[in-house]
């Protein structure tokens, strides 16, 4: 499960992996790009599972 917080709905969301757009490898962590409930795509920093998703 990730949180992070959406601009469009003004709250934090939970989205799960089902959610996930798109994983980056970045000096400071794995980011992922979701896609929350209103369409809109958010970054979050997985920072509890590091494991990748397999495609
Ligand atoms: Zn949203």
């Amino acid at each position: 499960m990730f949180f992070t917080y959406c601009p469009t709905r003004e709250t934090t969301v939970m989205l799960s992996a089902s959610s996930i757009v798109e994983l980056r490898n970045t000096p400071g962590g794995i980011e992922v790009v979701l896609r929350c409930h209103c369409g809109e795509h958010l970054t979050a920093v997985n920072l509890h599972e590091p494991r990748p998703v397999a495609a």
